[in-house]
């Protein structure tokens, strides 16, 4: 009784995860900014790119070919990929051996943008999206192509970061170089053009805005700036459904 007289935006806090979908093309951002509203609002962060790369590198060690389709969904199936640790510590298992580093080279991101082309190791990862967000506590922000289109398209808050592919290449490209990863603007440029094409192209749940994103091309603005834009819509959903 003393529950239905609170008011909707702490009902609604007190029943329900908060879901936030955060996504868009290869360096537009979301990772950086997906962690910060993680950190900001106590939410489980799911790097879901970082889950098709996982499966990459299982398929690649196995040795089988990237377009064998039926085999690559039996070697994705049957690897346990697990997200483990904090935000800016975010820890990549396969089967138990931590590969963070591993995965994030351009073979591996080209490798993962084709495998993430097979319907069975996308309702694999669909799944296991879904799993660990609700069986995480107050809720999940999740970064990806299709987020906020397939995996939640009931998410409380959608976004859709974008940015020119030169402002995208040119951020993937310093933080390679801050890493100490070997590449160049002119590789980098050519990769994230690659992937995007496959991304927005592939049959099954191509990179495309949901009808009720907010979308935000990044090209010119700080993500601190960013950062606040999402916060203040993210803070809105309370009042509107007060
Ligand atoms: O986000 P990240 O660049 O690490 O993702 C690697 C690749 O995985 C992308 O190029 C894309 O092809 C694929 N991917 C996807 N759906 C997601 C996340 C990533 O298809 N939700």
């Amino acid at each position: 009784m003393v529950f239905d007289k609170l008011p909707a935006k702490i009902k609604r806090n007190l029943t329900k995860k908060m879901i936030i979908a955060i996504d868009g093309p290869s360096g537009a951002g979301k990772s950086t900014l997906g962690k910060m509203l993680a950190k900001k609002f106590n939410l489980l962060y799911l790097d879901t790119g970082a889950m098709y790369r996982a499966g990459a590198l299982a398929v690649m060690r196995s040795g089988i070919s990237l377009n064998d389709s039926a085999s690559v969904a039996t070697i994705v199936s049957g690897s346990r990929i697990e997200l483990a640790g904090s935000p800016d510590a975010l820890q990549v298992l396969l089967d138990g051996a931590n590969i963070s580093d591993e995965i994030r080279s351009l073979e591996i991101a080209q490798a993962a943008s084709i495998v993430s082309t097979n319907s069975d190791v996308r309702r694999r990862m669909v799944e296991l999206q879904r799993e660990l967000c609700n069986t995480s506590g107050k809720g999940c922000v999740l970064e990806g192509r299709d987020i906020g289109t397939v995996v939640f398209p009931g998410a409380d808050a959608k976004f859709f970061l974008t940015a020119k592919p030169e402002a995208r290449a040119t951020r993937r490209f310093e933080e390679d170089k801050a890493k100490g990863r070997v590449t160049t603007y002119e590789q980098t440029l050519d990769e994230i053009n690659r992937r995007d094409e496959r991304d927005v192209s592939r049959d099954d749940s191509p990179l495309s805005i949901a009808s009720d994103a907010v979308v935000i091309d990044t090209s010119d603005l700080d993500l601190s700036e960013v950062f606040d834009k999402m916060v203040e819509t993210i803070k809105g959903l309370g009042s509107a459904a007060a």
